[in-house]
């Protein structure tokens, strides 16, 4: 692979770049479900999810849960998660 990641003027060994993709990967996963978490309120109690995460910056065994009020909202932001595919 003729890729090369470079963070300032330290190049990184393979083994590190590996692991720093990955966990901008996870990253950016998670910032985009964020974003769109925040645009989506319960009609009924007018709360945003929260996006809980475990498993570090590892894409093998992340674990993403959505944590609402109740289950009108988690039915919202399932739809649009899904419907943004
Ligand atoms: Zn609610």
């Amino acid at each position: 692979m003729g890729m090369e990641l470079r963070v300032g003027s330290r190049k990184l060994p393979p083994s590190r770049m590996a692991n720093e993709l990955e966990k901008a990967v996870v990253n950016e996963v998670q910032e985009s479900i964020k974003k769109k978490l925040r645009t989506i309120r319960c009609p009924q109690h007018g709360e945003a999810s929260r996006l809980a995460s475990r498993g570090g910056h590892k894409l093998q065994g992340l674990n993403m849960r959505i944590e609402g009020c109740c289950e009108v909202l988690i039915e919202r932001v399932k739809t649009s998660l899904e419907g943004s595919r």
